[in-house]
């Protein structure tokens, strides 16, 4: 007897786009720089702490509270560990904050061009969205997105600077939009606040609505060791822990934990790598403009670039055939654009070398 598949799953699964995987392909030799990783290795200090952690004790299961990390954390950014809740990345973090903080009884908001994830977790725990526009240089309209959540809404969630834009807001408007929405949660997604953005870290202790999300994975080059954070007033991460600990029993584990402190105790190489990386930006946004891209400003370590000529679908294809890998989303809004993350000088050098060729062409 054969049974229909379908009829075991959950009407819920039915409506998920599963995600492609083709973004992180095994091939030897690429220019990758498609993902937004890091172009340099981590810290040697946090390569050193995990090799040590991997040598003895894995025998025992790690902290459930992760506090070594929650007091790094903490030290770094003048908080108490019980203002940090740690998790396996921070789209984990993500996760556990949808869970706690929106509800399906109002809608969260966000901007239409952001990262795609906020939609996938609402989706996974019956969160209605109303996305707002952005304007045609896919800036938020923060008045219209103050106005709109001060007439009630589940909270807002933003990703600053955003993705894949690059473009960053200053501190000010989150403050409009923590103001607005007093009531709600506002999240505020800092996956790469380190290459240039304002951190909303310092209005903490001002706003009991405020949780900023973080991540090792861009800035401390540990996107294999998969480590996130957020920071808010005590109320937001014992609600985040509450949840976490009814239904994921899943804390870091004893490498990634070691390792994680020590990247974020190791400042030096995390100034000259980010340096770097910001460097590198700078030149590499006036190499595409000269190549007829336009550029948008970006404070991440990613350009969002528009070819006033010629099909973005197409440009990325003719990089992939020379090895060198970008990002091109399919979405109508933003399907002129190419994500290109920002590797080493030599991976940039290649990518402007192949575009001089393809466009030549
Ligand atoms: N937020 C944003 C805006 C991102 O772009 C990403 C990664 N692509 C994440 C969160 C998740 O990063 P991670 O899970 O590696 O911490």
């Amino acid at each position: 007897m054969t049974a229909s598949l379908p009829s075991f799953f959950s009407p819920r699964l039915a409506a998920l786009e599963p995600y492609v995987p083709g973004e992180q392909p095994r091939i030897a030799n690429l220019v990758k720089l498609n993902t937004n990783e890091n172009p340099y290795p981590p810290s040697p200090l946090a390569v050193d702490a995990v090799q040590r952690a991997a040598a003895s004790g894995l025998e025992r299961y790690p902290d459930p509270e992760s506090l070594a990390l929650r007091e790094a954390v903490a030290r770094r950014h003048g908080l108490s560990p019980d203002e940090v809740f740690a998790g396996n990345g921070s789209d984990e973090v993500l996760a556990h904050a949808f869970f706690a903080f929106f509800r399906q009884s109002e809608p969260l908001l966000f901007p239409d061009v952001t990262y795609s994830f906020y939609r996938v977790y609402a989706q996974r725990y019956d969160i209605p969205c109303e996305l707002l526009s952005v304007d045609d240089r896919l800036r938020i309209d923060i008045d219209a997105l103050a106005d709109r959540a001060a007439r009630g809404c589940g909270g807002i969630v933003l990703a600053n600077p955003n993705a894949p834009t690059g473009i960053g807001l200053p501190l000010a408007q989150i403050e409009r939009l923590l103001q607005a929405c007093p009531q709600r949660v506002v999240l505020v997604d800092e996956a790469y606040v380190d290459f240039g953005g304002a951190s909303a870290l310092s209005l903490i202790a001002t706003y009991p609505n405020l949780l900023v999300v973080q991540t090792l994975s861009k800035s401390r080059a540990l996107a294999g060791l998969r480590v996130g954070f957020a920071c808010g007033q005590a109320h937001l991460i014992e609600a985040m822990t509450r949840g976490k600990n009814t239904f994921n029993s899943y804390p870091l584990g004893r490498p990634a934990l070691a390792g994680a402190v020590a990247a974020l105790e190791d400042e030096a190489w995390f100034a000259q790598t980010c340096k770097a990386v910001m460097d590198t930006r700078e030149g590499l946004s006036l190499e595409l403009e000269d190549l007829g891209f336009e550029v948008l400003p970006s404070q991440a370590n990613f350009v969002f670039a528009r070819h006033l000529q010629r099909d973005a679908g197409e440009l990325a294809a003719a990089l992939r055939e020379r090895a060198v890998l970008v990002r091109h989303f399919g979405s109508p809004r933003i399907a002129q654009y190419l994500r290109i993350s920002i590797g080493t000088r030599d991976q940039c050098s290649m990518l402007v070398d192949a575009l001089n060729d393809i466009l030549a062409g």
